[in-house]
């Protein structure tokens, strides 16, 4: 190990335990909690056995009046969720490391559709999550329950073996939190108006947890220390201090970020630079003695190891890079930082919580698959009998397939008919915000060409008979998809256009390089997942008078589970960019373009001098079904064809990286199992 990354593996006593290295998985969703515990541990374990010397569960129900179903976060609702939490704590411990359970009751945040308990709320209030349930105020007798509940809770946590417990106040999701804010408690008693009552709710929960736990476990504090909303919210400076100073010397460890979800959890689209947190919690190591760990996107191992070094922060944390990478310590400490894969701040993975679906990742497509498929981030079967592959096309799936392969032990062989390899990761990476996203191709190439195993190919675009020519039994196409250019869509499958050909744009137009000339630019999202949204915001510096259309009631209306809708709107309205929504496409004629209103059919005129339809991709299969017939009219059916990522299924990049991963684990397999094909069930006993 490099003497720079040292202080990174120095073990540092937090209350009664010691964490074997400054390498902090903070809590974060797996979107497999209690209903798939087993799954859930297993992607624990691996992050343990990465080297992340803490490793936290997610927000872990604490009563049924905290429910938040359909999410399946984690559960402590009695004793009966302690073996399932124990699968967690054991499978971190067998790798040396520390397991950390975050203790939550949701308030208003969790409206209890599963158990149609009384939402509870400091205020009476409307529910968070959009419900004809309101919350009520909690009474005296609610928050001695509360408390009630919290210490059973720790005293269960502390039975299923975890070390850390935690008690938190942050991203507006607890009722902690709710009662620490100025501008959501309007209570009048003794647990609202002055920051000493509002702190007091939270200072009990410390208090009693310790009281609880606190001979065996260590017990955390997670806050946020600022509503990044300036004056009209809590501020690190202000009141976010005051906290600290009030309670500074109570939990074993701080635990500090910023609120809400989508500040703590920000894109790369809106914020670019890693340690983005840094300036809002660097006052807290001087203002307590205890340990201090703060998160912020981190993924360079210089910059890690200078925060702690700098007295910044005591523990690195991480969700995301960690979800990216679950091997990211064990590769510093070996010297290996280049092998390091780059989280790419897309927040796919935190859509997968929003979506309540088992996490996954653009960059670790074994993310999520630990358990179920057995995927390892770092080992991979051997290969069979065959000895070598054929990969056409160096996006996502093919870079991604051609890695595998080659760590498989095949020899493998990469054709790109491009000047570049990447494919889309490239291409889309070239748009205003998405630069990160290149790390999804860099990362691949990077190991690909420093392999000998591997022959790689540019500005070769292979016909069928070259394919056949180069005697490559095992063929993996590639080849990727194209954007539409007729404006049909999810709204609208038929579409008339008497629009010269050269006004009209597609995306793979604009990645390209290629900015209409001539405005009015109408720029129609009927796809309504990221891409629309981006493009408008990349070409609003053309100076173009810009129209944008959709079918959908706001932009990019996906983005809501990568937190990043409120964000595109703002800024699309910032730029000036004309919003229309509701609207289907009807006819592109020439100078206009004819769109009808979604509810009431009524037509919407707006004159355009050129148009960039966002609406559905084609699959670039050409080559395939050439091959296909080729294959027959040789017969030469020994031959293995596989269809890969977006020329397979388009998706989302991370579908992408997914499928080239998949291919290259599974193609030699038994066609037939289910379980084989797919992955193992994780049912629940019915005993
Ligand atoms: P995916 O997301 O599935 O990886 P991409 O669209 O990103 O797909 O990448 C597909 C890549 O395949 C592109 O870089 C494209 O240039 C390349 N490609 C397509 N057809 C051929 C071909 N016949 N020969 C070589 N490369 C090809
Ligand atoms: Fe990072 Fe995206 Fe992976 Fe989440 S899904 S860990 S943001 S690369």
């Amino acid at each position: 190990m490099s003497n720079i990354y040292e202080t990174l593996f120095t073990p540092l006593k937090i209350g009664p335990v010691t964490a074997p290295n400054r390498f902090y998985q903070v809590p974060h969703c797996t979107g497999m909690g209690h209903l798939r515990p087993k799954a859930d541990a297993a992607t624990r374990a691996i992050k343990a056995e990465g080297g992340w010397g803490v490793v936290s569960t997610q927000e872990t129900e604490i009563h049924p009046s905290s429910d938040l179903t359909p999410y399946p976060e984690q559960r402590i609702w009695d004793e009966r969720d302690i073996p399932a939490l124990r699968l967690v704590t054991e499978s971190v411990h067998e790798h040396g490391s520390l397991a950390a359970i975050e203790l939550a009751h949701n308030g208003n945040h969790s409206i209890n559709q599963l158990t149609r308990a009384p939402i509870l709320g400091v205020n009476e209030m409307s529910a968070d999550i959009l419900s004809p349930r309101q919350a009520r105020q909690m009474d005296k007798t609610d928050i001695k329950n509360l408390r009630y509940w919290h210490r059973l809770a720790a005293r269960r946590a502390k039975e299923a073996g975890f070390d850390i417990v935690y008690a938190y106040a942050g991203h507006h999701m607890t009722l902690a939190h709710q009662f620490l804010l100025p501008n959501v408690n309007d209570r009048m008693d003794e647990y609202g108006g002055k920051l000493e009552n509002r702190v007091r709710l939270i200072r009990e929960l410390i208090e009693e947890t310790k009281e609880e736990v606190g001979d065996q476990c260590a017990v955390a504090f997670r806050f946020a220390v600022d509503e990044v909303k300036g004056v009209d919210g809590m501020q690190a400076q202000e009141e976010g201090r005051a906290v600290v100073e009030m309670l500074a010397e109570l939990p074993d460890l701080w635990d500090v970020n910023v609120s809400d979800w989508s500040n703590d959890s920000v894109t790369s689209r809106f914020e670019p630079n890693e340690g983005y947190q840094t300036s809002y919690i660097d006052f807290v190591k001087s203002v307590t003695s205890k340990p201090v760990v703060a998160v912020g996107r981190f993924t360079s191992p210089d910059h890690m190891a200078a925060l702690v070094k700098k007295g910044v922060v005591d523990f690195i944390g991480a969700a995301r890079p960690s979800i990216a990478d679950p091997f990211l310590p064990m590769k510093i400490k070996e010297g290996r930082t280049e092998d390091i894969r780059e989280c790419i701040g897309c927040n796919i993975c935190v859509a997968c919580d929003n979506l309540a679906i088992p996490i996954r990742c653009t960059q670790n497509p074994t993310m999520g698959e630990e358990w179920r498929r057995g995927w390892h981030p770092e080992k991979i079967q051997r290969k069979g009998d065959e000895e070598t592959a054929l990969v056409v096309g160096s996006g996502p799936a093919g870079l991604e397939c051609a890695m595998q392969l080659e760590r498989r032990g095949y020899k493998v062989t990469l054709a790109e008919a491009n000047k570049e390899y990447g494919g889309r990761a490239l291409s889309e990476s070239k748009l205003k915000g998405l630069n990160a996203w290149r790390r999804v191709a860099d990362y691949r190439v990077r190991y690909l060409q420093q392999t000998a195993n591997v022959d790689l190919f540019l500005e070769s675009k292979l016909s069928a008979e070259n394919v056949i020519d180069l005697g490559i039994k095992n063929i993996f196409l590639a080849t990727g998809s194209k954007w539409r250019s007729d404006g049909v869509g999810r709204s609208n499958r038929k579409i008339q256009s008497s629009q010269p050909a050269n006004n009209v744009f597609t995306p793979d137009d604009i990645m390209a390089g290629t900015i209409p000339k001539t405005g009015p630019l109408v720029i129609y999202d009927d796809d309504q997942i990221y891409l629309g949204g981006v493009l408008a915001e990349h070409l609003s510096d053309s100076g173009l008078e810009i129209v944008f259309v959709t079918p959908s009631n706001n932009v990019s209306p996906w983005c809501e589970n990568t937190l990043e809708q409120h964000r595109i709107q703002k800024s699309l309205i910032n730029k000036n960019i004309n919003l229309k929504f509701g609207y289907i496409i009807n006819e592109i004629l020439e100078n206009t373009i004819q769109f009808e209103c979604s509810f009431t059919g009524k037509k919407l005129i707006v004159p355009a001098q050129s148009v960039l339809l966002v609406t559905e991709r084609s699959r670039e299969i050409s080559l395939y079904n050439d091959l296909v017939k080729l294959v027959s009219e040789k017969n030469s059916h020994d031959l293995f064809l596989k269809l890969v990522g977006d020329a397979a299924s388009p998706g989302l990049i991370a579908d992408a990286v997914f499928d080239g991963h998949l291919a290259a684990r599974n193609f030699e397999r038994d066609n037939g199992s289910v379980e084989k094909e797919f992955y193992i069930r994780e049912i629940i006993s019915l005993e």
